[in-house]
């Protein structure tokens, strides 16, 4: 499980699997096609949820590893599922029904109490993110004492996607006490969240008032619809006025974020180390080009864009196409397994090719250069092993013709990037390094 390509969390935790669309937001779910690709019948009201065993292990190991790490860590409850949808039947990989007499739990309400009661409370350095399109629904099937006490862990989400849903959307979610925070994507029109609420309680308040963060992106992949960056703009300015955490994700994981727009704010309780020092906007100034490499969204800011560009096109034909794929905002290690699986050959021959490009790049931008030659040595051999480790570990299934990286396995890559190369000086890098070592070995 996880880790989680979604760079406003560190960790994404799924339930169960399957869901019922809700509203236009939802045309385009990723997780329908993905279900689909492993011939899984549960999408819909009358088809029953899939249970994903692994998850209460992972949760585990999640809090583990933050309180090693004396962080707090983000965990999305949901990419495949919805939290707060009406309790389902739920079967097991294999498509066999749970019941009373083969199981402890057989319904998707029975997970959502396990994890409320058993796992919210056990969890202190990690920071919950339950996002939901049915934000009606949060008061149904929290705990009782949630609505006097909220824990301090959870932040309860919604996604509006256009100025009708957030209209609807927000004024539900503000019926639920504790943290709350919006994710509007895809953003499919203009929303405006200076409008004020129309509700008894409330109408002294806009809509942004009654949020705590806000998360803005466009839609991504074959079927993404039209984006307009001034509605993230809107937003932008809105969450400046009322003092609100902005976010801003992508436009469509291929085009640039425009300088602007690079905002990647968290709300202050909830940030972690590891994120706060990648959004650090000296660090950002001084690394634009590699972490927005890192974060798979393609070169920051205009100047370092054409510097890199003219890079990429001094190079060998060969590298040249590595350069391209990495300036279109794919991952170095991603670069390397398409190549790599494009091509037949083993993993590692394009891999030290995307080092080569991801080093002339990182040097073109100038920022790894300014910190010297030891710490720079230092760096890329504790990336390579980082790397190296992943790749060549017998638990992956990297053969020549089949070559998969876990989503785990390439968020830490990704990560083990940021924190290696964002590292302050030797001992916190060594101390980055050892933990993700520690981790991939678990
Ligand atoms: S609510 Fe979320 S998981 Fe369910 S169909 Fe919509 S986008 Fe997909």
């Amino acid at each position: 499980m996880e880790n989680s390509k979604i760079e406003w969390t560190n960790h994404t935790a799924n339930l169960w699997w399957g869901c019922t669309e809700v509203h236009e937001g939802c045309s385009n779910c990723y997780a329908v096609a993905f279900a689909h690709r492993y011939n899984h019948d549960i999408w819909g009201n009358d088809k029953p949820r899939k249970e994903v065993k692994s998850v209460w292990k992972e949760l585990e190991k999640f809090q583990k590893q933050a309180l090693e790490a004396g962080e707090i860590h983000l965990v999305f409850v949901g990419s495949m599922m919805d939290i707060f949808e009406k309790s389902m039947p739920l079967v097991n990989w294999k498509g066999e029904e749970y019941s009373e007499r083969n199981s402890l739990y057989w319904t998707t309400g029975m997970l959502r109490d396990k994890f409320f009661n058993e796992v919210v409370p056990n969890s202190p350095n990690l920071m919950f993110l339950l996002l939901t399109k049915r934000p009606s629904n949060i008061n149904k099937y929290i705990p009782e004492s949630w609505k006097e006490n909220p824990p301090q862990n959870v932040m309860f989400g919604t996604s509006p996607v256009n100025q009708e849903t957030a209209d609807n959307l927000i004024v539900q979610l503000s019926k639920v006490n504790g943290k709350r925070f919006l994710s509007v994507e895809p953003q499919l029109g203009a929303v405006d969240l200076m409008k004020a609420v129309i509700d008894g309680e409330d109408s002294e308040k806009v809509l942004l008032d009654l949020v705590d963060w806000v998360i803005v992106g466009g839609e991504s992949g074959h079927h993404k619809r039209p984006y307009n960056t001034d509605w993230a703009r809107q937003i932008r300015e809105d969450c400046k006025v009322k003092n609100v955490p902005f976010f801003f994700k992508q436009i469509d994981k291929v085009q640039a974020i425009p300088d602007d727009l690079f905002i990647k704010e968290f709300p202050q309780n909830v940030t972690p180390r590891f994120i706060e020092k990648v959004t650090n906007p000296k660090i950002k100034m001084e690394g634009n080009v590699i972490i927005k490499v890192q974060e798979n969204e393609g070169v920051g800011s205009s100047s370092n864009r054409k510097l890199a560009e003219d890079y990429v096109n001094s190079l060998s034909p060969f590298k040249k196409e590595i350069g391209m794929a990495i300036l279109a905002g794919i991952t170095p290690a991603e670069v390397a397994i398409k190549f790599s699986t494009e091509r037949n050959k083993p993993l590692k021959t394009y891999q030290a090719y995307v080092t080569m490009v991801t080093n002339g790049l990182e040097n073109v931008v100038g920022s790894i250069k300014r910190l010297g030659a030891g710490k720079r040595a230092a760096m890329t051999k504790s990336l390579n092993v980082a790397s190296n480790k992943i790749i060549e570990s017998p638990a992956n299934k990297v053969k020549s013709n089949d070559v998969r990286l876990t989503s785990e396995e390439r968020q830490i890559i990704i990560k083990s990037l940021a924190v290696i190369k964002l590292a302050n000086n030797e001992e916190e890098l060594n101390k980055k390094v050892d933990y993700l070592m520690k981790k991939m070995d678990a």
